[in-house]
């Protein structure tokens, strides 16, 4: 059984995100709550994006990919900050230094070894919006209730 990222949300965290298969379905659509998850992530949190869509570090694309979607206030995407440049690994973009959470719904082997050898497989959070689409609502009920 999961244990949750609540018992990790600390005052000030960094919160990286995926797109495809977090904030978006595989379908194309929001996922639910999106909206309402972003205001709030954004307003609390230091948010990265961690995704294809910004692998050379420049958040342009990100913001436009999910600005299409339509709905959104695009000053909200434009707060979130593009991670550092990866190559093979998304964990490549991560500071260990700094208390974080990553969604996302897929983690390589790489990704899975550079969490585990520092005891940090817990801070990813692995996203299945088919299995459950309300993950994200859940998610930020959890760190409402912990903050
Ligand atoms: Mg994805």
């Amino acid at each position: 059984m999961r244990k949750g990222i609540c018992y990790l949300v600390l005052k000030t965290v960094n919160i990286y995100l995926d797109i495809d298969g977090v904030l978006i379905t595989k379908k194309g659509k929001p996922a639910n709550g999106l909206f309402e998850f972003l205001e709030y992530v954004t307003g609390n949190y230091t948010c990265y994006w961690l995704t294809t869509h910004c692998r050379d570090g420049t958040p342009e694309r990100a913001v436009e990919y999910v600005n299409k979607i339509g709905g959104i206030d695009k000053e909200l995407l434009e707060k979130i900050k593009p991670c550092k440049p990866w190559a093979t690994f998304k964990t490549e973009a991560i500071d260990f230094s700094e208390p974080f959470i990553w969604l996302d719904d897929n983690l390589f082997e790489g990704e899975r070894r550079a969490l585990n050898e520092r005891g940090m497989l817990q801070n990813m959070e692995y996203f299945d919006l088919v299995h459950d689409p309300n993950q994200l609502v859940k998610i930020m009920a959890e760190m409402k209730r912990k903050s």
